[in-house]
């Protein structure tokens, strides 16, 4: 239950070292997020591709949580120098995300094969809603980008017309998506990627841009 685990109650108030031993907190900062990380596929193939910025997964489940903790440790421990800037928090994502970051701290987050709650009843459990949206928006820098992906059609249809029909997100150009690096890791890198890949599922994905709050300009 939100009683098991701690979150803090503002980003200045989290001991970012415990995550990044080896990096200089009082400086820097974590930009990109993966919400719903799962088994941290997408984490470990970012290090490499982001290697000067930092990256973290926030996932609920405490086992999966425990599972990419040591899979990181581990990949430190083997290749001393690497994988420092990356690293996994077990919190829930559809309410703490503003208790780690500030406004406009992170360049881009990630919302990879997310579950589905197929049930009407159960939609309001869905990680993308207009409001948690607004959320989002609030902890993306202007020029940020949210990228997401699923093999449930509907569910994807879900995300992006929320998306679409937020004041404060815009769909990339099509050749902007097709030319970011990160799109073909959303596509493979995880382990959802690689089981939809073995059963070879149809995937759905669009990426969107923060824009500048209209009221600003
Ligand atoms: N993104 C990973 C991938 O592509 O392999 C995992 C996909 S898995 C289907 C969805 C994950 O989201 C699960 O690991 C689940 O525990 C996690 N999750 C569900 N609701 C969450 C929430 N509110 N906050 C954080 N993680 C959540």
């Amino acid at each position: 239950s939100d009683y098991s685990f701690y979150y803090p109650i503002s980003p200045d108030q989290y001991d970012w070292k415990k995550n990044y031993p080896n990096q200089p907190m009082d400086t820097k900062k974590v930009e990109i997020a993966d919400v719903g990380c799962g088994y941290g596929g997408l984490l470990i193939s970012l290090s490499s591709l982001f290697p000067d910025r930092l990256s973290v997964g926030m996932e609920l489940r405490d086992k999966v949580v425990q599972y990419v903790e040591e899979r990181i440790d581990k990949l430190r421990e083997k290749t001393p120098g690497e994988f420092q800037n990356v690293s996994v928090i077990r919190t829930n994502g559809m309410k703490y995300l503003p208790n780690y970051f500030e406004k406009g701290q992170l360049q881009k987050i990630f919302f990879l094969f997310p579950d589905p709650h197929f049930k009407k009843a159960n939609h309001k459990r869905r990680i993308i809603s207009p409001t948690l949206l607004s959320e989002y928006a609030y902890i993306l820098a202007p020029g940020a980008f949210a990228y997401f992906i699923s093999d449930v059609e509907e569910l994807f249809q879900w995300m992006y017309e929320h998306f679409k029909n937020h004041p404060l997100f815009e769909q990339v150009e099509r050749e902007v998506a097709e030319n970011d690096s990160c799109v073909p890791l959303i596509i493979n890198s995880t382990e959802e990627a690689r089981k939809v890949n073995r059963i070879d599922g149809k995937k759905w994905y669009a990426v969107f841009r923060r824009i500048e709050d209209p009221a600003k300009k």
